[in-house]
């Protein structure tokens, strides 16, 4: 039944408002995405035996992130009584998935919601999943948003909202497994798991909406878990985490998380780089590249990702390609050329396919692997933050269409 809101009402604004205060963050906090310490501190607030602390850690590490539990009650080597405290105190509930979309080339993209933190609303957070011949890839979000603001980006152009929590940057891994058939199903016997080779979520990419480096600790914690040898188990070597070049925390990154880095250079002199990814202002080109230098995972067999959009008459000339092998020298480094990919108002277009090549085939001349990124999942707006603001607008168009 249609419902006409009078919003200009100070009574209506009450309920509605208060409506949204209702759907606030569960009393009870989630289990995932804690570190084992938070765990343990969990568990001794809800009157676990200090004694008893570790094994029960490593009891509820294995329901959660090797069997996929989403119910205290399928822990069935916890007495009873512990499931029920545990129940009462904590939950390990996924999120609403709001949308589940499959695209003609196997792409998957889900938008999920999260309960608010505090007092804002809840936050919808989109994240794609990427087959491959061999190889399945997870493109996760950190940030509702970006602060930064990128040209060619639609992220950039949206408002920041909030930094994810560990549990919401983990939980997309979590969602994708549970949709992927990832956890092994419930008749599996107890202690084994899916191997390596037969999962579909191979890799992780930090690549979705937001700087991961701009929410430091809790990606740091999200991927610590899902790099976790007794859990989750995705390696790090597996693991890509992509900065526009937040310097300071590649240094970090390196020391503490030890993924793969992707730098998204897209411009090979300061001044248009400046213009077209600002943070550049704060970290030049020299400082980004000596933290690559630096970045201790770095050798041939693990080379940096250099990601570069492609941007007709802006940063596709063979100048740009040759500035870049300069720049690059030293660095075990690959290029990633991306097609840029266009949103309604941006002012760039994507270079002809013909120039993409040419720059490619200069890169490959002087030694680089140089692949193009194919665009994937075109039919379900699969590209950084398309999804969400689609589904914003059609949510816009259906509120207005109850307000007539
Ligand atoms: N904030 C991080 C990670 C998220 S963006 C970063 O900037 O690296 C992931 C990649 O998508 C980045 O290389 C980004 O520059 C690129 N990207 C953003 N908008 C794009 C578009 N419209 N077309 C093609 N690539 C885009
Ligand atoms: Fe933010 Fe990355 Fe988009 Fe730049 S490219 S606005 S850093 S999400």
């Amino acid at each position: 039944m249609a419902v006409s809101l009078d919003l200009t009402n100070d009574e209506t604004r009450k309920t509605l408002s208060d409506k949204v205060n209702a759907v606030k963050a569960p009393e009870r906090p989630n289990l995932i995405g804690m570190s084992r310490e938070e765990l343990g501190e969990a568990l001794i607030t809800a009157g676990v035996p200090e004694k008893q602390v570790r094994m029960r850690i490593s009891q509820i590490w294995h329901w959660l992130y090797v069997r996929g539990a989403k119910t205290f009650e399928e822990m069935l080597n916890l007495s009873k009584a512990l499931r029920a405290d545990l129940a009462a105190n904590f939950t390990v509930e996924r999120p609403k998935i709001i949308e589940d979309l499959l695209s003609k080339d196997g792409t998957r993209k889900w938008l999920m919601q999260f309960p608010s933190r505090g007092a804002g609303n809840p936050v919808e957070i989109e994240t794609v999943y990427i087959p491959e011949e061999g190889r399945g890839t997870l493109c996760i979000s950190s940030q509702v948003g970006c602060t930064l603001t990128c040209t060619f980006c639609h992220t950039g152009t949206q408002r920041m909202v909030r930094n994810l929590t560990s549990e919401e940057v983990l939980m997309q891994l979590m969602v994708a497994r549970d949709f992927l058939g990832d956890f092994p199903d419930k008749d599996t016997p107890q202690g084994a798991i899916v191997p390596e080779e037969g999962r579909k979520v191979t890799n992780i990419v930090m690549m979705g909406m937001g700087e991961p480096l701009y929410n430091f600790e809790n990606v740091k914690k999200a991927l610590l878990i899902a790099s976790d040898g007794d859990g989750l188990a995705v390696s790090k070597r597996r693991i890509t985490l992509s900065t526009s070049g937040v310097v300071p925390e590649i240094y970090r990154t390196g020391e503490e998380i030890g993924v793969m880095l992707a730098i998204s250079l897209h411009a090979t002199n300061d001044t248009l780089r400046d213009e077209i990814v600002p943070i550049n202002k704060k970290y030049p080109l020299a400082e980004l590249l000596k933290a690559c230098r630096e970045y201790p995972l770095a050798s041939n067999a693990r080379r940096i990702t250099f990601e570069y959009v492609m941007l007709k008459g802006v940063n596709d000339s063979l100048e740009d390609a040759k500035e870049m092998v300069r720049l690059l020298k030293g660095i075990p480094a690959k290029i990633n050329l991306i097609p840029f990919n266009p949103w309604p108002g941006s002012s760039y277009e994507c270079s002809d396919w013909e120039q993409i090549e040419k720059f490619a085939d200069f890169i490959n001349q002087c030694g680089y692997a140089s692949p193009i990124r194919t665009p994937r999942g075109d039919d379900i707006l699969a590209a950084c933050g398309q999804l969400k603001s689609e589904s914003e607008r059609l949510r816009k168009k259906e509120r207005e269409a109850l307000e007539q």
